[in-house]
Order: C-alpha cells, then sequence, then structure tokens
C-alpha cells in the first residue's frame, strides 16, 4: 500500500476533513495556491522579455484591476454558492474516512476516468452555452470577459456556470465511488488543470507539451477559445472538439 503512509497523515487531521468548511476552504486555497506562481510570472514578465516570450498573447497584460475583480468575484461564488451548497451536501451526506488508502493504481485509473468525464460534461455544457444565445448572454457571457487568459480567470464565472461546473466536478467521483484520497486527488488535479489552462502562457512543461499526440489542448487552446469564441469548447482533451468538428483548424 503505496498510499498508506499519505493516507495515516491526512487522517491526523481528520477533525479538519470532517468540518463542514473544509471544502469551501480546500476549493479557495487550493485555486488561490495554484493561482499564485502564474500571478507571480506576469509580474516578472512585465520587466523579464525572455518570460513575455512565453505568453500566449503578449501584447496583454494581467493589471492590478483584473486581479482585483477576479478576486472579488471567486470570493463572493465561493461565499454565496459554493458554501451554502456545500454545507447542504455535508449535512444529507455523512463524511466517511476509511482507515485503508486506495491502491494506486485504482487511484489514478479512476482520477483518469473522473477527469474525462468531466472533461466530456464541460464540453457539452459549454457548446450548448455557445450555441443558444439567450444561454451565452445570460450565463457563460461573464467567463468571457476577457479576450486575454490570465490564471485568475479561471473561476471569473457568473452563478449558474460555477455551479454547473462544480456539480460535475463533485458528481463524477461519487458516480464511481472513489476513495476520499481519490476524491481529494482529481479535485486537485481538475483545479490545477483549468488554472493552468487560463495561465496565459505556453511552458515548455506545459500539460499540453506532456501529453502526446495533440490528445490534450490545455492553455494554448483555451487561450484560443477566449480570443475566437467559436473553437475549442472542451476544457481538457481535444477528441471531443476534433469529433464535433470545433478544434481550431491550425490543429
Ligand atoms: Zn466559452
Ligand atoms: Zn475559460
Amino acid at each position: 500500500m503505496l498510499l498508506q503512509p499519505l493516507w495515516d497523515s491526512i487522517l491526523g487531521h481528520a477533525a479538519l476533513l470532517r468540518s463542514p468548511f473544509f471544502p469551501v476552504l480546500f476549493s479557495l486555497s487550493a485555486y488561490l495556491a495554484c493561482c499564485l506562481p502564474f500571478l507571480l510570472l506576469d509580474a516578472l514578465s512585465g520587466r523579464w522579455a525572455l518570460l513575455r516570450s512565453y505568453k500566449l498573447q503578449p501584447q496583454s497584460s494581467v493589471g492590478w484591476a483584473s486581479v482585483r475583480s477576479c478576486l472579488a468575484l471567486v470570493l463572493y461564488n465561493h461565499l454565496v454558492l459554493v458554501l451554502p451548497v456545500t454545507l447542504l451536501h455535508w449535512h444529507l451526506r455523512p463524511v466517511l474516512l476509511p482507515q485503508e488508502a486506495p491502491a494506486l493504481p485504482r487511484l489514478l485509473a479512476q482520477v483518469l476516468v473522473c477527469l474525462l468525464l468531466f472533461d466530456f460534461q464541460s464540453f457539452v455544457w459549454h457548446l450548448l452555452h455557445h450555441k443558444v444565445p439567450w444561454l451565452y448572454r445570460n450565463v457563460h457571457k461573464v467567463h468571457h470577459t476577457y479576450t486575454s487568459t490570465s490564471a485568475l480567470t479561471a473561476e471569473y464565472s457568473g452563478p449558474w456556470e460555477t455551479l454547473s461546473l462544480g456539480l460535475f466536478a463533485a458528481a463524477n467521483p461519487l458516480l464511481l465511488g472513489c476513495h476520499p484520497l481519490t476524491e481529494l486527488a482529481f479535485f486537485l488535479l481538475n483545479i490545477w488543470l483549468s488554472v493552468e489552462d487560463h495561465c496565459g502562457y505556453d511552458l515548455p512543461w506545459a500539460t499540453h507539451r506532456l501529453v502526446p499526440l495533440g490528445l490534450y489542448g490545455g492553455a494554448r487552446h483555451h487561450d484560443l477559445h477566449h480570443l475566437k469564441s467559436k473553437y475549442n469548447y472542451a476544457p481538457y482533451f481535444t477528441h471531443w472538439d476534433r469529433l464535433a468538428g470545433t478544434l481550431y483548424p491550425q490543429d
């Protein structure tokens, strides 16, 4: 059991895991921690040409006004939407913490399935919210406030979008009967990938450069989505856009 020592140390904080406020604190702190390295890059790229050369839209810069506005919306969404929903979920479904850790291959397989399911659900949701003008205007348009991406724009979304994507992410580990450690690993990876999607940089170690055969779109694809709007609806992988004919033509 490779993961047992890790799970044992996490179980040492069982009171925190059982707290009704844990999901919202985890979601917010993981999101801000994932954004932080990119915020530092944004601050440095103004002065450092080498860093600026990795920017997907080199002419764009991230100002304090947009940082403040993104932070305000993410805090508002977490307090007004995520907190009540997670409190209700905590009330309806007691937190079960098994003593045994999951096997590593099982954890990895389930995280991948959760990610593929989330990618499909988000693709369908996203396509629908672009194709139906009313849905675009009233729901998804908020997320398109910024035509160039930066890390904090990942969760710059209106209430229905925040709740829908949060629901997809939360439902998949439940559907698969995942261990709480698997659930945490999926949430963490999902938050990281959504921030990386919006980071605004094409870095040498970016996920889309590590996954072979163009199977993963990532930051480059999603930045093009914000710029062009009509392409690249899947958040992570490229297969659904390829099948639907909505992959940006250059790819
Ligand atoms: Zn969109
Ligand atoms: Zn986006």
